[in-house]
């Protein structure tokens, strides 16, 4: 028989929904032509390509022409970071982010440190908010990009982007977001958010994976990052993937109506409320400014590792830190960054929560979860029994 899954990473990844589903299956079986192909066969996909960038426009606040079609937000941040650094190379060096980046960002502008830029890093408080303050300290004559998330994959937090790019603006900088946790969770509105870039991914909201998009704003002529058949106007090579492009749109105009979801943050707060029962446990992340699916906690004096093991033994599926460093030993640079220390880091444990979820599942976890603490808390040398 099949195990229960109740599956609660949805920041890791979503289910493919029915209407992602149901959109793209023409193009896995029977509508399978290149879209670059004279006959109708590829003329069809082609349409489904242009009207699926459409919609994305439209569920963004964009024009169709703004949207480039890619591989998932790594791609996108990529693309975004190193174009904005070629674009400017001649203005300066020097970029502005935040340490609570995801790792397509952090990792990025590494390599640009590598070969000359200067990056700062500015610092978050303890809901993992930057200061508007310190942004505009951190802008210098050089100054050439800033890039700032939309929302933490971790934590939740949703940054003040607005604000990011009304200050980008004033003082000429281009701003690159990534809204990979964003889109498809809150309304997002590129215009009002006043961004030069933007970087999201379908899988992340009920697309399959594989396919993101780059939000580049009209006027603004970025380099190629792969060169080749020159598709997407010359500016991203290589066939498209017809069928995630699809499903990311269909998926997109079906949750718009109901965002932010009322129903995933009511069934998140009373996880909250629940988990924050359990004898020190803290939130982490913004109480108020945070994404409706994200429930995310610390335990002290228990490895997050070992709670998500004994969650998936009961079919539970959660996640320790990002789903790119849950492999790795290391606590969390964005729980270090609001202040926790290694040893508090290293319990930490988040829910992402989706529409499919149910109230009953929550209940569920809401009873396992307190006795899988407890039970790991009486194995640590590190509990008191207090
Ligand atoms: N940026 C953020 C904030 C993310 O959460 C993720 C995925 O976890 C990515 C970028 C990378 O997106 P993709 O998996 O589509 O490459």
């Amino acid at each position: 028989m099949m195990k229960r899954i109740v599956y609660l990473d949805n920041a890791a990844t979503t289910k493919p929904s029915e209407s992602a589903r149901d959109a793209m299956l023409p193009y896995i079986t029977n509508m399978y032509g290149n879209p670059s192909s004279l006959y109708s066969l590829g003329r069809n996909a082609r349409d489904a390509i242009e009207c699926a960038r459409n919609k994305v426009a439209k569920a963004i606040g964009a024009l169709p022409e703004e949207i480039f079609f890619t591989s998932g937000g790594t791609e996108s941040d990529n693309w975004a970071i190193f174009s904005a650094a070629e674009m400017n190379k001649d203005k300066g060096r020097h970029i502005i982010t935040s340490v609570i980046e995801h790792p397509a960002v952090l990792n990025a502008l590494k390599h640009l440190e590598k070969i000359g830029y200067d990056v700062t890093y500015l610092g978050v408080d303890g809901h993992g908010q930057i200061s508007l303050g310190e942004l505009r300290s951190a802008i210098r004559s050089d100054t050439i990009f800033i890039t700032i998330m939309a929302a933490n994959n971790e934590i939740g937090t949703i940054l003040p982007v607005s604000d990011i790019g009304r200050i980008s603006t004033e003082n000429g900088i281009l701003f690159h977001t990534d809204a990979v946790q964003a889109v498809g969770h809150i309304q997002i509105d590129v215009k009002e958010m006043n961004v030069d870039l933007m970087s999201f991914s379908g899988h992340k909201f009920g697309g399959v994976k594989g396919a993101g998009a780059l939000y580049v704003k009209k006027g603004l002529r970025i380099p190629s990052l792969l060169h080749g058949g020159g598709q997407e106007h010359g500016r991203r090579s290589g066939t498209e993937n017809v069928a995630g492009i699809v499903s990311m749109a269909a998926a997109l105009d079906d949750v718009l109506p109901r965002l932010p979801s009322l129903k995933v943050s009511k069934m998140r707060d009373r996880l909250i409320e629940g988990a924050l029962k359990i004898p020190r446990s803290r939130l982490t992340g913004d109480p108020i400014n945070r994404l409706p699916g994200i429930a995310s906690f610390v335990f002290e004096c228990v490895e997050g590792e070992s709670m998500l093991l004994m969650l998936d033994q009961y079919g539970i599926c959660a996640s320790s830190g990002s789903a790119c460093s849950s492999g790795s030993l290391d606590p969390s640079h964005v729980l270090l960054a609001i202040g926790l220390s290694h040893e508090i880091a290293h319990g930490s444990l988040r829910f992402s929560l989706s529409e499919d979820n149910t109230d009953e599942e929550i209940d569920y976890v809401l009873e396992r979860l307190p006795e899988i603490v407890a039970k790991l808390r009486r194995m640590s040398p590190l509990w008191n029994g207090d």
